[in-house]
């Protein structure tokens, strides 16, 4: 493999994969709830790819219970990690986010936490409540989307570049894993950009990335956009190209967590080649192989490919 993925780093690390078990536990977002706005970053549409199960009636252990039960006695049971993924899973009161890290501590055979949430969303207690999280594995999935604080403004994320810079440093020098959202192809943005988010992430302690090909949603203010003609999908071949050269700009030791992104079944609009997510995958894979290029190649691993 030319880069570091999840299960190889898993099985480096901990000898065992791991599975994230994505839970609902009713957090909204400051983007969202008028906190900060009511429209959302320009790519999101309202669903925010959430479940709604806790409001739907399905608390913490049920949804669990249901999501877990295929591993239950498995001779090779993977690691289980709770997965907060939807939404912003540190916003609001601190007290809210103790009741729902209290009730994950508590759910059976749980080995590990990972919350998705923004930068603006972790103060010095959260971080603390967190880090208090009774199990060795505690990840926090923190969105940047881009390091260009223009970018930012014009996309309507609410936070600059250096608010998840902080919020990285202070997660990390209290032992967690931080893992980094980013986006190619945001309006106004061009591929410089995106190298330029990855230099950025590669010297903080972020130890984790997921890259994202910039999707229009249905009911996602990029939608009028492009249906404007305002904003252009980038294309596959250029996409799988980016990835490559991203990845080769990441340190070596970080894990890439994914490639690409897809949507929630029936919301995507454009680009239609995104639909085909494996299939991008594996155009990355024989990019990276085709030019003879690796993870950390144009920063720290020039010589030879790392053995993840
Ligand atoms: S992308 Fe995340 S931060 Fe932005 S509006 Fe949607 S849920 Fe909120």
């Amino acid at each position: 493999m030319r880069y570091q993925t999840l299960a190889a780093s898993c099985l480096r690390r901990l000898g065992r994969r791991a599975r994230k078990i994505p839970l609902d536990a009713g957090f909204s977002c400051p983007n969202r709830d008028k906190t900060l706005s009511r429209g959302g970053c320009v790519f999101c549409n309202q669903a925010g790819s959430g479940t709604g199960l806790l409001h739907k009636g399905f608390d913490l252990r049920a949804q669990w219970d249901r999501l877990t039960a295929p591993f239950s006695g498995r001779p090779e049971a993977p690691l289980l990690w709770a997965y907060l993924q939807s939404f912003s899973n540190t916003h609001g009161p601190a007290g809210k986010l103790a009741a729902a890290l209290s009730a994950m501590a508590a759910l059976p055979g749980i080995d590990g936490l990972c919350l998705g949430t923004r930068p603006d969303c972790l103060d010095p207690e959260k971080l603390d409540l967190i880090a208090a999280f009774p199990r060795p594995e505690r990840r926090l999935e923190i969105g940047l989307q881009s390091a260009r604080d223009a970018t930012l403004v014009r996309i309507g994320r609410g936070h600059d570049a250096a608010c998840f810079a902080s919020a990285a440093r202070d997660a990390a020098s209290r032992g967690l894993i931080v893992c980094a959202h980013v986006m190619a192809g945001l309006p106004g943005e061009g591929p410089d950009d995106f190298l330029a988010t990855i230099d950025f992430l590669s010297d903080l302690p972020v130890q984790a990335v997921k890259l994202h090909n910039t999707l229009v949603v249905r009911h996602s203010r990029l939608e009028a956009l492009w249906r404007a003609g305002g904003y252009r999908p980038m294309d596959r071949q250029d996409y799988v190209s980016l990835a490559a050269a991203a990845i080769a700009r990441l340190r070596a030791d970080m894990t890439v967590e994914r490639v690409n992104a897809d949507a929630a079944p029936g919301e995507l609009l454009a680009p239609a080649w995104a639909a085909d997510k494996s299939g991008v995958i594996r155009d990355i894979r024989k990019y990276l192989a085709d030019t003879a290029s690796w993870q950390g190649k144009r920063r720290d691993a020039p010589d030879a490919m790392p053995q993840w």
